[in-house]
């Protein structure tokens, strides 16, 4: 059984009046625990109207949303709190940071929870670990951080949640290199420890073949292709009709991991796995 399944969604924006928007079309899609899926489309595809399903965000006009077998629209009232379980990070998450120490800030979440101290404190340095930051940082002031540890301490808020299912909108935008490795260094780590499935939107083919299993391609709505990344991206030519394009040096990476090695992009190093 998929830890989260979307079935037959389809959603339209301002139904009934001159505005409206069939955004998706009979969209079905699984996601196991401990996978990773990169979900990739044309702006206007319906990526993000499509991840807002996955929490409760929305609510399709037909279709189901199951989370561990259970149809999450049943029961609307617990929604809410299996939010707490189905994380998501919009582009930026950094501007929602507004606590004055880092540490206060990634305890906003798990508070919200109802969580004790002992436990909280525990979650705190170990979402602050996970995202390669030390417990220096605890009382720092998050406003005074670069924009890459600020993003980094967003997103360990998110982790102090310990969600199961993590959905990552465009996290490595404005980014440099540096910032980028770190962050996806943290989602590998996290996703390592706790065998959370992981659902990343991004424009950038490169960090979906670096950090992704699986890829879900939408084309107007609907799903145009659904498989392992490297099959997937061997599919130039619908790819491009669909307005796709697989950079030369994606295409590289992906073949030299699959020959085994792990590649940090960008910076070009190579080491052998
Ligand atoms: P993507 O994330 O792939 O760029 P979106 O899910 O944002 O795609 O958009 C899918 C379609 O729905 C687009 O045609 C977009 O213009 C439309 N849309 C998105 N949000 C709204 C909204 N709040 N009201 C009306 N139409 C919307």
């Amino acid at each position: 059984m998929a830890l989260i399944e979307l079935k037959n969604i389809n959603y339209c924006y301002s139904p009934g009046t001159a505005f409206e928007k069939h955004a998706l079309r009979d969209v079905s899609m699984a996601v196991d625990a401990g996978e990773s899926v990169g979900l990739i489309g044309h702006t206007g595809s319906g990526k993000s109207t499509l991840i807002r399903h996955f929490n409760g965000l929305l609510r399709p006009n037909s279709g189901q949303v199951v989370y561990q077998g259970n149809d999450l629209w049943k029961k609307p009232n617990e929604i809410r709190s299996i939010r707490f379980q189905i994380g998501l990070v919009f582009q930026y998450p950094e501007a929602q940071i507004f606590e004055d120490t880092v540490g206060k800030d990634i305890a906003y979440g798990p508070r919200n929870m109802g969580i004790g101290q002992e436990e909280m404190n525990a979650r705190i340095r170990e979402s602050l670990q996970c995202v390669g930051l030390d417990n220096s940082y605890l009382e720092r002031n998050p406003f005074r951080l670069s924009g890459g540890e600020m993003r980094r301490v967003a997103i360990a808020g998110v982790l102090a949640m310990r969600p199961k299912v993590l959905i990552l909108d465009e996290p490595a935008a404005g980014l440099d290199p540096e910032g980028r490795h770190a962050l996806f260094d943290a989602l590998r780590h996290y996703r390592r420890k706790s065998g959370a499935a992981v659902v990343l939107v991004s424009h950038s083919m490169e960090d979906i073949a670096d950090f992704v299993d699986r890829v879900v391609v939408l084309d107007q709505g609907s799903v145009a292709l659904d498989g392992p990344v490297a099959s997937i991206f061997a599919q130039a030519e619908k790819l491009v009709s669909i307005g796709l394009d697989i950079p030369q040096s994606t295409k590289v990476l992906l073949g030299l991991k699959a020959k085994g090695y792990s590649v940090k992009t960008e910076a070009y190093t190579v080491e052998q796995a």
